[in-house]
């Protein structure tokens, strides 16, 4: 059986920075309790072996007690809930993905120019309640086009347009075009949409193509990693999605020639090897 690995399956630049700044804190020789505000990854392992090194989840800043250290994750949170962390008197580490925090500021640039916000994500995604905290009082979000057209717009109003960091760039593109004929004024739009969801996909579909069954790794909590499960299975190859290793064992793999291998954002490198190494001893 040959093994085809793909080239950006795991962690994406946000999610590594933010462990990283984690995995530094608990090495810092620091005691004071340190706390993630929301699990960091939606990957059940590592949030279990930072478990087992004594960090604790909180769900909100009313859980974490002062004097302690908090992690905002890469999804980032709302503003309020920032300053609600620096009166608790904890020490924030802010693990913000780079490029979710940009989407936050530049929201916050266009609230003061007045422009109210229409944002493409998802209502109750954490990044989502972050970045409308930024916007105007009468921003509105939106999950499909269908939502953004039964939604009254005043052409008096100036609008401006951006989507959650893992929106999908041509529906984002449609959108703006079918607003643009909407408002006789045009409107503006900010570019906050990131790649690495998209070139996993894309490259996921490759794998598709050269290979006659595929191995998802990740979170089955992870909503990209059951993407990435779904557009390999829409493009006409058996997948399975584990976890683990233990998840591969009762599955017989071994009637296929060429098996791919790819895993979530949320998947460290550490179980794609073990993995690797337990397809290619089959
Ligand atoms: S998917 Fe992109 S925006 Fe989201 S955490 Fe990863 S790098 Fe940052």
């Amino acid at each position: 059986m040959e093994i085809v690995r793909a080239r950006l399956a795991g962690f994406c630049m946000g999610v590594g920075l933010a462990l990283n700044k984690l995995d530094a804190l608990l090495g810092d020789g620091d005691n004071r309790p340190t706390f993630m505000l929301g699990p960091i990854i939606h990957n059940p392992q590592v949030l279990e072996s930072y478990a087992r090194r004594g960090v604790g989840l909180a769900k909100t800043a009313a859980e974490l007690p002062s004097g302690g250290r908090v992690v905002i994750r890469a999804h980032g949170i709302p503003r309020q809930e920032e300053d609600e962390l620096f009166k608790r008197g904890v020490e924030v580490v802010d693990a913000t993905c780079p490029k979710v925090k940009r989407a936050q500021l530049l929201i916050d640039e266009q609230a003061q120019a007045g422009r109210t916000l229409l944002l493409f994500g998802e209502d109750d995604h954490p990044e989502v309640r972050g970045l409308l905290s930024y916007a105007g009082p009468d921003a509105f979000v939106f999950e499909t086009p269908e939502a953004l057209a039964a939604h009254p717009l005043d052409p008096a109003t100036a609008y401006v347009l951006a989507a959650q960091t893992t929106q999908d760039r041509q529906a984002f593109h449609q959108i703006k075009n079918d607003l643009a004929t909407r408002l006789p004024g045009g409107i503006a739009a900010l570019e906050t949409i990131c790649d690495a969801t998209r070139l996993r996909q894309d490259e996921a579909i490759r794998l598709a193509g050269q290979t006659d069954c595929a191995v998802v790794v990740g979170g089955k909590a992870s909503g990209n990693t059951r993407r990435l499960s779904q557009v390999i299975e829409a493009a006409g190859t058996p997948t399975v999605l584990v976890e683990t290793v233990d998840d591969l064992r009762s599955i017989n793999l071994t009637r296929y020639t060429r098996v791919g291998l790819t895993a979530g954002a949320s998947t460290p490198k550490s179980i794609i090897d073990e993995i690797e190494a337990f397809l290619r001893a089959l």
